[in-house]
């Protein structure tokens, strides 16, 4: 029987069996305590930034776009001021007495929620500044082109934003990609305008109520690899799937690098600095593509299935499991973004992820569990003969240890009735 399935009568509080046994009920089972916690479990909302591109907006638009840009800058300026002639660690409400009229009155185009925002920016930035041991002795000036929006004082509809620029309120067309549609409608946050490169971007923070994680059929264990980037199998061995497609990829371009490294330092050839930036922006970049399209991929096939995730917990990772050969490997990927970014795609697709201990499962034999030994790539099992890709046995252990007869603690959220 699985455990959702155990009978429990709902109004009875504390269940006991004949012998004094206390029960275990995941919160997906169908009592009323069952359902009351599925409610607090659900009623996480997570925080999206979504970033929109605008339109070249018109002459007389982009000049608004830009006046406003150049008072709110000089509104964080005036507040940081302000709180600087306070003195030592001001409280919010006193610097609002001090200096909100004074400013209303100079800024009096501003919105008042901006006029506001810049207060809180000023207040952020000031403090960063006191509590930074190495500060000078001049007080921290505000010199980005951007302007926040309190989220109540912006508008979307369709592919426009209205926002309270200086004296006025405009709307302006954006870019909004199909996938971005479903989540403007929800509750907004805070609005940031920037303008990058003689182009503007907003960025919008919207809350989405996070689905309720289903009840998984299996799971996917999900090996961190060493010479392939994931390694993703389940328990009965019907999935095994090896993710490297870029590995090589990555060493050719760490070739090259290291090359020109050696030419910067003989400096032979001048310039070689900028070749060298712009190559590791162009990795760091690409490596963060290549991950987040290998995190929807198991995801979306995770949720196809019905599958929960298991991954082996990340505070270990790159300590003690791996020799001084292969830990040297492992640092060539980016990991720690592959496991958040998976994490975070699973979240938004009520996916279940459940973190394993890795201890031992790439020597363990995920047939019988015996102790077995590595030859180069392939784990061989002397009780009962499995040969098998190490990679692939180890993520078949971490499955393994994900499911319900493990009796691991992770994310079944059990609670004693
Ligand atoms: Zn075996």
């Amino acid at each position: 029987m699985r455990r959702s399935e155990v009978a429990v009568e709902p109004h009875k509080g504390r269940v006991k069996r004949p012998n004094g046994a206390t029960l275990w009920v995941t919160p997906s089972c169908n009592s009323d305590i069952g359902r009351f916690i599925n409610l607090l479990v659900s009623m996480h909302d997570m925080e999206l930034m979504l970033k929109l591109k605008l339109f070249e907006p018109r002459k007389g638009k982009k000049m608004l776009i830009e006046e406003t840009i150049r008072q709110f800058k000089d509104c964080v300026n005036d507040w940081i001021q302000a709180l600087h002639q306070l003195g030592e660690k001001p409280t919010r409400t006193a610097v609002h007495r001090f200096a909100y009229k004074k400013l209303r009155q100079k800024y009096s185009q501003l919105h008042t929620d901006v006029l506001q925002e810049a207060m809180d920016l000023a207040i952020e930035t000031y403090r960063a500044w006191l509590n930074n041991p190495n500060k000078g002795k001049e007080i921290p000036r505000f010199d980005k082109d951007c302007i926040y929006f309190e989220g109540r004082c912006v508008k979307f509809d369709r592919h426009f934003i209205s926002l309270p620029l200086a004296g006025k309120r405009v709307w302006l067309p954006m870019h909004v990609p199909a996938r971005f549609k479903q989540y403007l409608q929800h509750k907004h946050g805070r609005v940031v305008l920037k303008k990058v490169k003689d182009e503007y971007y907003v960025y919008v923070s919207v809350n989405i109520p996070e689905p309720e994680p289903y009840e998984p059929r299996g799971w996917f264990g999900v090996d961190i690899g060493i010479r392939h980037i994931i390694v993703v199998s389940d328990a009965e061995g019907e999935v095994n799937w090896f993710l490297n497609s870029a590995i090589g990829w990555k060493k050719n371009m760490e070739c090259r690098i290291s090359g020109l490294q050696r030419l910067k330092d003989k400096g032979v050839k001048k310039g070689v600095w900028r070749v060298l930036k712009r190559f590791s922006g162009k990795v760091k970049n690409r490596q963060s593509y290549i991950n987040h399209c290998i995190a929807k991929q198991l995801v979306l096939m995770a949720k196809m299935w019905r599958y929960g995730i298991a991954i082996e917990n990340p505070k270990g990772l790159r300590k003690g499991r791996v020799g001084k050969r292969n830990r040297k490997l492992l640092h060539k990927w980016a990991y720690r973004d592959l496991i958040n970014k998976i994490v975070y795609k699973a979240k938004l697709h009520g996916v279940p992820v459940v973190f394993v201990n890795p201890k031992g499962t790439s020597r363990t034999c995920s047939k019988c569990g015996a102790k077995g030994i590595v030859k180069g790539r392939i784990f061989v099992c002397k009780k009962c003969g499995l040969k098998l890709d190490r990679d692939l046995n180890a993520s078949r252990n971490i499955a393994l240890r994900a499911s319900p007869r493990f009796e691991k603690r992770g994310f079944h959220m059990e609670m004693v009735i």
